[in-house]
């Protein structure tokens, strides 16, 4: 079940119990047992891009866990303050040093399980020089028949990479939403 990794109070640092609020809520919460308060826990997004130079996708060989020493496309965790595309644009320059223009929005994909949205942009190359921050081993291109589709670190961009593909073919791109259960 998600949830309920709340143990003290954010406000005064007392001790949480999860129950129904009094106010109608039908979920439980985690509610401070001396000052009352209640903490939410809502999902998470991740924002990232598909990089592309012509027929070409970047891929970057992660330097952290969880799955280290696997591909991904860039992604992380958005920070209050910024929009989905400046999250997705900054992700992407940390773990690549990646020089692009962002493009529109490609996939939308649901991960309830772990309370998640991940949302990935296109963004077109202006080179293929880059610069990988520490997260990131190392930072290359690939072809289709290049990618590593058994070494790929997230389900969420195994799905958005066969989406990408799909719609080259077709020369069309759309945005996709996806439920991943
Ligand atoms: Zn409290």
């Amino acid at each position: 079940m998600m949830g309920r990794s709340i143990k003290h109070c954010r406000a005064c640092g007392a001790a949480v119990t999860y129950r129904l609020p009094d106010d109608g809520d039908t979920r439980e919460r985690a509610i401070c047992t001396v000052c009352q308060t209640v903490h939410y826990e809502n999902p998470l997004n991740v924002v990232g891009t598909v990089p592309y130079l012509g027929e070409r996708i970047l891929l970057c060989k992660r330097n952290i866990e969880p799955r280290w020493g696997k591909w991904t496309l860039p992604a992380g965790f958005m920070e209050l303050g910024e929009t989905t595309s400046q999250g997705a644009a900054r992700e992407t320059q940390e773990e690549s040093g990646a020089t692009f223009e962002l493009e529109s929005l490609f996939s939308v994909l649901s991960v309830p399980r772990v309370g998640q949205v991940h949302l990935f942009y296109r963004a077109r190359l202006l080179h293929d020089r880059f610069d990988p921050g520490h997260e990131t081993q190392e930072a290359r291109l690939f072809s289709e028949a290049e990618i590593p589709w058994d070494e790929i670190a997230f389900r969420t961009v195994k799905e958005t990479l066969e989406r990408y593909f799909s719609d080259r073919r077709r020369g069309q791109f759309g945005v996709h939403t996806v439920d991943i259960a």
